[in-house]
């Protein structure tokens, strides 16, 4: 082609950018509802209309996605890629919105024609693709990447079935599938040009290579497809689109054909469902092993399918030329689910592209970076041997070599020391011998970090010491954060403005900005503006959650909340016996200076969790039988909120006063519900475990009700925990585990309650509930006292928000990027 016929061709190819106007942006809206859904626009419903906004906003993001990729395209240089098997990203309409700066003409638009945001806004289902924390820092983290232009790809799966929803029916959890994409989601992109084949089963073969290497076949096996859907994840204002790339399991055509040939159609068809079942459904377990051969075959289908992708696409452009990939590509593990990562990359490069052992071994254990997400040992992820050797040959293969060889530099490192080498195997021996995944990602990355300063230093001194000893270098911390985005400017329009007035927009991109706001807790009229506005968003809650329309207080009261997964180790538990405790005193007629309080509790138990389940039968029945009371009228009320997610908590968090953070000191990695709370002007009561450490430093001891043991002391006092003891010398205590044993909450339901008794009188509980129960109820007779003086109970709680700029993810992201990544921002080109 001629040059100029080539720019004719190219100019033909441009469309003119699209408009940002609110006329433009109403006739997006009618042009997808009549054309693209071929809806009647006399006939109106949200659902629809929900729809076509989604695509409008979907075709301005899809001009800045293309300019994006050939912004980075053209820079080169190095990428990231972030492996998770949950990205729990919520709505995505809100958010498009406001990343794209199309809050204002959108509303615009909307009540030009008539029709309300907030409404079509609640049409859209959560992408609940995740259990709880791990997955939303994954939801955070890309929209801190896209914001700070950085080249970051996230890959995932596209389970057909999320986290599953909750409701409760006689006090009791009850699960129901969550079928999100019933109605369609707009978000994504299918790309079947970009399908990878991903294999399981079959055998091996040794064989010798023409040029006399020894090579190994993987044969026979059963192979999956993995069809990309991408979603795109726009920056903050700034014209940058990254991709998640989610992948989907799809049936090969050709065993269709070898059983249509045996004459058995109908089944072969049917068969394509084992095939299809791999990415059917989200694993519902938070913290907490999920020891099932379909959840390997989910771990290898990401890992593969991704590493694939990434594979392809640098031989498309540097052929068998490996000697830089390290240097221009990073994959970040989001904790051990995704670390097979390290053996297939090890596969696909001797295997598949022929490189020699060593070689390949270089490049891995440059590229790989591991975060670890928890200290629990029911966490560690392990896998049977014989699983493993039935469903991934090759790749069991590939782990014996790596690990011989590892155990060989150990050999080395600490000679005769045979302890140390059974202890750091990757392989545990004992009646079935176990793949230690954690170990695998130790051994084949470059960082390996934990996500808060105190969790990397119980990793270091404890988990994985040994590994520590030998790697020192290798060790990092990177203290998590949520996007000031969807956790305040989205989520708090209301406290947003009043922030804006006072010290400008600047902090939505540098959140540090807000310790700006710190002078303004002294200004008494500012500190009027900061309540009503808190105040409204309390009464916003009250009429959104309508489970809480029956409780007797208003938005006066104390709002004292616990949104979480329900865990033994979170402590849900020791909430509702200090509930119980208050009940216990308004029976006692002990109300003098008493503070109305209003205690929230939510979160989805695993639905094999048995404990779990028990505490929210628990929660409930107390609930029930203290908000009937007239004695607890206007005084105390308990609310469970069920299905909470994350749509639930961008109305929850605006609207609490006192955030609960009170796991067993060491055993919470960070948290992050805890830094949303504080950002929006929460007050903490909590352990030292976590962030919650870190919280407290920035806001101040004055500002914070700290209570408990120290996760050193916890360690300490474990050998000689005796709460008998303990209740026996606490009367209130006493009083409370009284009332549970005498069944005065399931009067009934005999006996549903004993498990829970024994696991507080238990002097081996884990979690040591009674150990910690005076100094929780001195805190909280602190926090509700500290509540009745209005004035400076909100200068605490604008100190609270001022002092949250080191817990936005951009700071987490920027530190990922300084330390381990060292990836360029590329700044995205202008549209149209
Ligand atoms: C932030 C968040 C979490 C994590 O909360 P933690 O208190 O840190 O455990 C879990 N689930 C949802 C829906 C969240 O938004």
């Amino acid at each position: 082609m001629t040059t100029r016929k080539a720019d004719k061709a190219k100019k033909g190819s441009t469309l003119p950018s699209l408009g940002l106007g609110p006329e433009d942006i109403a006739t997006g809206i009618r042009q997808h509802y009549s054309y693209n859904l071929g809806r009647d626009l006399s006939h109106v419903t949200p659902h629809y209309l929900y729809t076509a906004l989604a695509l409008t906003l979907r075709d301005r993001i899809m001009e800045r996605w293309r300019s994006t990729k050939q912004a980075y395209k053209e820079a080169g240089g190095k990428r990231a890629y972030y492996l998770s098997m949950e990205f729990l990203i919520g709505r995505s309409l809100g958010n498009a919105m406001l990343n794209l700066g199309l809050t204002d003409a959108v509303s615009q638009a909307l009540f030009d024609m008539g029709l309300k945001l907030e409404e079509l806004v609640e049409e859209e289902q959560d992408a609940g693709l995740g259990n709880g924390g791990l997955g939303r820092l994954a939801a955070c983290f890309m929209d801190s990447c896209a914001t700070l232009q950085l080249p970051v790809t996230g890959y995932g799966l596209r389970y057909e079935y999320g986290m599953f929803r909750q409701s409760i029916a006689d006090g009791y959890q009850v699960e129901e599938p969550d079928h999100w994409l019933r109605n369609g989601h707009p978000w994504e992109l299918e790309r079947p040009e970009w399908t990878v084949r991903v294999r399981f089963g079959g055998r091996t073969e040794f064989f010798r290579s023409r040029d006399g290497r020894d090579r190994v076949r993987w044969l026979d096996t059963n192979d999956v497809l993995a069809v990309p859907y991408d979603v795109p994840v726009p920056g903050y204002k700034n014209g940058t689109v990254n991709t998640l790339r989610l992948w989907k399991a799809a049936a090969t055509d050709e065993f269709d054909l070898r059983e249509f040939n045996a004459g058995d159609y109908a089944d072969s068809v049917a068969s394509k469902n084992a095939a299809e079942n791999i990415t059917m459904v989200l694993y519902p377990n938070d913290a907490s092993e999920n020891g099932k051969e379909l959840r390997l075959r989910q771990q290898y289908f990401l890992a593969s399918a991704s590493l694939q992708d990434v594979l392809n696409r640098w031989v498309a452009t540097r052929g068998n030329d490996f000697s830089r990939f390290a240097e221009e590509n990073c994959f970040q593990l989001n904790d051990t689910h995704p670390s097979i990562a390290v053996a297939e990359l090890m596969r696909l490069l001797v295997d598949e592209h022929d490189l020699a052992w060593n070689t390949a071994w270089d490049i891995t254990r440059t590229c790989m970076a591991y975060t670890n997400h928890t200290l629990l040992p029911e966490a560690l992820e392990r896998w049977p041997v014989p699983l493993f050797r039935q469903l991934l040959p090759r790749l069991l293969q590939i782990i014996f070599e790596i690990n011989a060889r590892f155990l060989g530099r150990v050999a080395t490192h600490w000679p005769g020391d045979t302890d140390r080498i059974a202890r750091m195997s990757i392989i545990e021996e004992g009646p079935v011998q176990q793949v230690r995944m954690a170990y695998l990602a130790i051994v084949g990355s470059y960082s390996v970090n934990g996500v808060a300063e105190l969790h990397s230093n119980l990793l270091q001194q404890g988990l994985f010491r040994d590994f520590y000893e030998l790697w020192p270098e290798k060790f990092n911390n990177k203290t998590n954060g949520i996007t000031p985005r969807r956790w305040l400017a989205r989520c708090n329009p209301a406290l947003s403005g009043l922030i804006d007035e006072a010290i400008g927009e600047g902090w939505r991109t540098d959140l540090s900005q807000l310790s700006r706001l710190k002078p303004l807790a002294e200004d008494a009229a500012f500190r009027e503006r900061w309540r009503t506005v808190r105040r409204l968003n309390k009464e916003r809650l009250l009429v959104l959650k309508s489970e809480l329309g029956g409780l007797h207080l208003g938005a006066d009261a104390l709002f004292d909340v616990q949104v979480k997964r329900i865990h033994e180790y979170k402590r849900q538990l020791l909430n509702i016996l200090h509930v119980i405790h208050l009940y216990d005193r308004l029976k006692r007629g002990d109300m003098a200076d008493w503070t109305p309080r209003c205690v929230l509790i939510g979160g989805k138990a695993a639905p094999g969790y048995v404990m779990a389940k028990q505490i929210i039968k628990l929660i409930n029945n107390v609930a029930q039988m203290v908000n009937v009371d007239p004695l607890s009228h206007g005084r105390l009320q308990v609310g469970f909120l069920p299905n909470y997610r994350v749509s639930a908590m961008q109305v929850i968090c605006p609207a609490a006063d006192l955030s609960e953070q009170i796991s067993t000191a060491g055993k919470e990695a960070s948290g992050t519900g805890n830094m949303k709370f504080m950002l929006n002007g929460a007050v903490t009561i909590g352990t030292l475990d976590g962030a919650n450490i870190e919280i407290r430093e920035e806001v101040g001891a004055e500002n914070f009700f700290l209570f408990g043991l120290t996760a050193d002391q916890v360690e300490a006092q474990r050998a000689t925990y005796d709460p008998e003891a303990i209740i026996a010398a606490d009367e209130d205590l006493a009083r409370v585990m009284h009332l549970l044993e005498i069944g005065y909450f399931n009067q009934f339901e005999p006996g549903i309650f004993d498990g829970i008794i024994a696991s507080v009188k238990n002097p081996h509980d884990p979690w040591m509930t009674a150990a910690d129960f005076r100094s929780y109820v001195e805190a909280q007779r602190q926090a509700a006292a500290a509540f009745r003086d209005e004035e400076n109970w909100t200068r605490m709680s604008i100190l609270n928000s001022a002092a949250a700029g080191r817990f936005s993810s951009d700071r987490t992201i920027a530190e990922y990027n300084r330390d381990i990544w060292h990836l360029d921002p590329i700044p995205a080109k202008p549209v149209g």
